[in-house]
């Protein structure tokens, strides 16, 4: 089978290496010219870990990342320090925490040599499963040629390519998805995010978590060589210009409890970056046309409250590889199959992905309520939820199980 993916982030790379192994052709279209991912942390749950079973990588996941963050205590605090609410142990039993560029390389490190084809954007992409290629930006000296050996050659240096199926893994901002039925846009959350990553190890005491104060959040969490990946959210208008980024991050939380000063402190300017939060407007009708499906943020690209996006994008992943199972392999699948698969496909992943960008959406909500009155009675809140409420969600998002072959 012969597939093309829309896209080298974690969902386009992990589908590339699910289906690969799966012992389909793939080729994996990136329109950067240079195959880097952005310089912060990601956190991975229960439910990511076994996703990336199914495709393979889980053990050199879990050997490129920290046993250290199960000893952790977490849970949500005041800026002051006192714990709001403590986190079960068993929603962190698991989390791993890992350096986006050490994941982005290792997600490569699985690939059939020449499989990303950087610097080719896919301007169009149609049901029938033919792509429209511009090959404009140089690929990088280790990929592969940036136009297909079978492409023909369009009027503008545009090259149009066919596959037996289509993965739209373009993100947040998918050019496939903007002529989706029923595509709803993205918008912004209300609220923006720094994030950082630590250039040296900092001690956490066995503690990680968030910090909610008023209508801005700090969150923080080790890897595994002790260095620390932290965020800190806040309220603010989409378009606000900021003339010194980490300036404004002390300003609002370099007075907020241990060890966020010393997490600060140790965290090179030029390392952080500020996110607006967007998300999708709303759910999709279907992830699948024809023989195109989308994967990842292009399907379902929901706020981080929960940090699943990536985590989605890996079960959307695992999920795609099951369904098309021995398919994969053939030369010339029979489209009835190949549809039932996706069908398959769609009913798995739509209505879970969905309801956690809901839930998402609800702790961000949560967390950027107006007013200190109203930030007072939802602290109270937290405090008074029952543990087995927490339990009971932790459960959902995280007790996950790939479906069967
Ligand atoms: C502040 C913040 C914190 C987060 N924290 C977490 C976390 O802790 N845990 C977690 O699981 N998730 C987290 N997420 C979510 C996670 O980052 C995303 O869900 C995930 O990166 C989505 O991966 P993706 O492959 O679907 O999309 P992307 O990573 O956006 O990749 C899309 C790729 O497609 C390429 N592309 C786009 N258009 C085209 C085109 N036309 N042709 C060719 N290539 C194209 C892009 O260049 C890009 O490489 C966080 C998100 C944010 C904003």
């Amino acid at each position: 089978m012969r597939i093309g993916i829309v896209g080298a982030g974690i969902g386009g790379l992990c589908a590339a290496i699910g289906l690969q192994r799966a012992g389909a052709q793939v080729t994996v279209f990136e329109q950067a010219p240079v195959l880097r991912a952005g310089g912060s942390g990601l956190s991975v749950f229960a439910n990511g870990l076994r996703a990336l079973d199914v495709i393979g990588v889980g053990d050199a996941f879990r050997q490129a990342t920290s046993a250290e963050v199960r000893e952790l205590r977490g849970g949500q605090r005041r800026p002051d320090g006192a714990w709001l609410a403590r986190i079960p142990t068993e929603a962190v039993a698991e989390l791993r925490v890992i350096d986006r560029a050490v994941l982005h390389d290792l997600l490569l490190g699985h690939l059939a040599p020449g499989t990303v084809r950087s610097g080719c954007r896919i301007v169009r992409a149609d049901p029938d499963g033919s792509v429209v290629v511009d090959p404009g930006r140089e690929p990088e000296a280790d990929g592969a040629p940036a136009s297909g050996q079978d492409a023909e050659a369009g009027p503008s240096g545009t090259s149009d390519e066919s596959f037996d199926l289509v993965v739209a893994a373009d993100g947040l901002r998918s050019t496939v998805r903007r002529s989706w039925p029923g595509d709803p846009g993205i918008r912004y959350a209300g609220y923006s995010a720094w994030r950082g990553i630590t250039d040296r190890p900092v001690d956490l005491h066995g503690e990680a978590g968030e910090t909610w104060g008023i209508r801005q959040r700090f969150g923080l969490a080790p890897l595994s060589d002790g260095r620390v990946y932290w965020f800190a959210v806040a309220t603010m208008a989409q378009d606000v210009r900021i003339e010194d980024e980490m300036a404004a991050v002390r300003a609002t939380f370099g007075h907020w409890h241990a060890p966020i000063p010393a997490l600060l402190e140790a965290t090179p300017a030029d390392r952080v970056h500020r996110l607006p939060i967007n998300e999708l407007a709303g759910p999709l009708p279907s992830y699948v046309r024809g023989r195109t499906v989308l994967l990842g943020d292009a399907a379902h690209a929901m706020t981080p409250n929960l940090g699943q996006g990536g985590g989605q994008a890996m079960e959307d992943a695992a999920v795609l590889t099951v369904a098309l199972g021995g398919l994969a392999r053939d030369d010339a699948p029979d489209p009835v199959q190949v549809g039932s698969a996706l069908a398959r496909y769609d009913a798995l992943r739509r209505p879970r992905s969905q309801r956690i960008a809901r839930m998402s959406r609800l702790v961000g909500q949560m967390g950027h309520v107006r007013g200190a009155a109203v930030s007072r009675v939802r602290d109270q809140v937290l405090r008074l939820t029952p543990e087995r409420a927490l339990v009971r969600q932790i459960r959902q998002v995280q007790g996950w199980e790939p479906p069967a072959g």
